[in-house]
């Protein structure tokens, strides 16, 4: 079974639905509410689990844990190195979506932010090529820590590197497969706003970025691929009725995890991680809409 440590935050997601997203100052009536289980490393954990990866995910959830923790363990996630602070309670994600499926989403990182280096188990990649996958939404510091120690044990590592934040060159040189949407890649490279696959492309065969290779998310247009010293490769994405892109690029990071883990090369890699984002964006919610293999493989046949 492949096997893949994901490293990162759990939230409480508490989604409401609203015809427009509302402007400062307004007040608007919600059409629904659900809260599930979020946060970039559950979300991503959740989307490698449902793919068929043995998951084992590293975190901390608040003295209000319990249900999250049974929501994950029932999508098979290992929570054996998922710890609780006492004193904290669970992140929380308060997200807005509108008719046409944009969202707004603010983030109260609660317990993730109590997570530390001392933390993190002493192995993260058992053997060697396992994949380790990490995000942004714990501190600079344990994204470095196991990033460096996930490369050192001979791991597959994969950083996504969000939301924005600088990372440091010795971090970046430790990365494996570096997976930014636009915004994050124009951060990363301190340029103004990006938009489309050719500009993409034109920006990472100018400004190459001293990781083994980046993959951009491109949204509706799929994704870029940028291996060192090769052409910008365009994965285009399927055309679908997009409903909620919430968690579109937490499901893209678990199936391309999951592939890489499989052992299946970069490109073929990203490819899957397209399809199964594609699909994951035609239903509601974050973790709901993630595709279990089958449904995957039905629409790859
Ligand atoms: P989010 O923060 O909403 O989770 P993101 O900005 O991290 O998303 P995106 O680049 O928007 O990531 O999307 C990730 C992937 O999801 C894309 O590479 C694509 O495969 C798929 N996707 C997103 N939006 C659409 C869409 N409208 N139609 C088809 N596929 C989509």
């Amino acid at each position: 079974m492949p096997s893949i440590t994901v490293v990162g935050s759990v939230n409480r997601d508490l989604v409401l639905t609203v015809e427009d997203l509302p402007r400062p100052g307004e007040t608007v009536l919600a059409r629904g509410f659900v809260e599930g289980v979020g946060g970039k490393g559950a979300n991503q954990a959740v989307a490698a689990a449902r793919l068929g990866s043995q998951v084992r995910l590293v975190a901390r959830v608040g003295s209000d844990g319990e249900p999250i923790r049974r929501a994950l363990a029932a999508e098979g996630v290992d929570l054996d190195a998922v710890l609780t602070a006492p004193d904290a309670r669970t992140g929380i994600a308060s997200v807005v979506v509108d008719r046409l499926g944009e969202n707004t989403i603010v983030v109260n990182p609660g317990a993730n932010a109590v997570l530390s280096v001392d933390d993190l188990p002493q192995w993260l990649a058992r053997t060697p090529g396992e994949v380790v996958l990490v995000q942004h939404e714990v501190s600079a510091e344990v994204v470095a820590a196991a990033v460096l120690r996930a490369r050192a044990q001979g791991g597959t590592v994969v950083l996504n590197p969000a939301p924005a934040r600088p990372v440091a060159a010795e971090v970046l040189a430790a990365v494996d497969v570096l997976v930014p949407n636009l915004g994050e890649l124009a951060a990363l490279l301190g340029t103004g706003p990006v938009s489309g696959p050719a500009a993409a492309r034109e920006l990472l065969e100018r400004a190459e970025l001293p990781c083994g290779a980046v993959v951009v998310t491109l949204g509706a247009d799929g994704a870029l691929i940028k291996q060192p010293g090769r052409p910008g490769v365009h994965l285009p994405a399927p055309v679908v009725d997009a409903v909620d892109t919430v968690g579109a690029g937490d499901t893209f990071c678990g199936a391309l995890a999951d592939a890489l883990a499989r052992g299946a090369d970069l490109p073929a890699a990203a490819a899957r991680a397209v399809r199964a984002a594609s699909l994951a964006v035609t239903g509601l919610g974050a973790q709901s809409s993630m595709p279990y293999a089958e449904q995957l493989d039905a629409r790859a046949a």
